[in-house]
């Protein structure tokens, strides 16, 4: 049985009978995996925190013939959401472990199952590192993940051009459900509209690392605008809303 050593992202886990779990994980070269952790639910000896939402790892495996579920023997750590948040105020804790099971469903989500996206792992593994040391904005580097995991399934509308008409856009715009995208005020008398300020904000954020985009000072009412904007385009691609972005608007009205 072939065994495989790759750097990795945990995604989930659930418990799989009395004192196994599931895990889903997300591998540089071989895409989504989902493997039987052993005794991972009854001793934490041999995965420890390794298994938290997001942690980057080098994860050991064996795939077995036939079988969908491989066996995950080990995950070695190099960075978990866990790490720094000791240090940090409690509501600034939860935020960064909100965000950290956000970016993790959102991988799972768009990621196919044994297709290897390199792309999308580089994406994760950049976001959950920039997370970690999170000196800067967790919101802003929240837009910035779904900016590109758009981007990367190629479905993010322009936001130089109107989708109906062909406009150049020249000022605030809106968002059309019905055409996925940006149109011009014109175009649509309703509808959600984008500011001037957030469209800057697409303009500037995907040319930036997570790391520099966690450090821009976006303005507040900017990136509320934007997270609304990319929920209704990621519900219109996967054809349903996300359970972590629920938490973590519940998170951020309790705070
Ligand atoms: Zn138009």
């Amino acid at each position: 049985m072939p065994v495989h050593c790759a750097d990795s992202l945990v995604l989930r886990t659930f418990a799989y009978g009395e004192a196994d779990r599931i895990v889903v994980f997300l591998t540089a070269d071989r895409g989504k995996k989902r493997g039987v952790a052993k005794n991972a639910s009854r001793s934490r000896r041999r995965f420890g925190a390794a298994l938290e939402p997001l942690t980057r790892g080098r994860a050991t495996y064996v795939e077995r013939e036939g079988r969908e579920l491989v066996r995950l023997d080990r995950v070695e750590p190099s960075g978990t959401p866990l790490q720094g948040i000791a240090s940090v105020p409690v509501e600034e804790a939860a935020r960064r472990l909100g965000h950290a099971l956000y970016f993790a469903e959102l991988l799972d989500e768009w990621a196919p199952n044994d297709a290897p996206n390199e792309r999308l792992y580089r994406l994760g593994a950049a976001a959950a590192r920039a997370l970690e040391a999170a000196e800067g904005s967790v919101e802003t580097l929240a837009r910035y993940v779904e900016i590109w995991i758009l981007r990367l399934e190629g479905v993010y509308p322009s936001i130089e051009r109107c989708a109906r008409c062909s406009a150049v856009f020249g000022g605030p715009v809106r968002l059309s459900r019905i055409d996925r995208g940006y149109v011009c005020r014109q175009c649509r008398p309703d509808g959600p509209v984008i500011s001037r300020e957030a469209m800057e904000l697409l303009r500037l954020l995907p040319a930036r690392s997570p790391d520099e985009a966690v450090r821009i000072g976006s303005p507040a009412a900017a990136l509320r605008e934007l997270e609304m904007a990319h929920r209704i385009l990621m519900a219109e691609h996967l054809d349903k809303p996300l359970r972590s972005a629920r938490v973590i608007r519940e998170l951020g009205s309790s705070l």
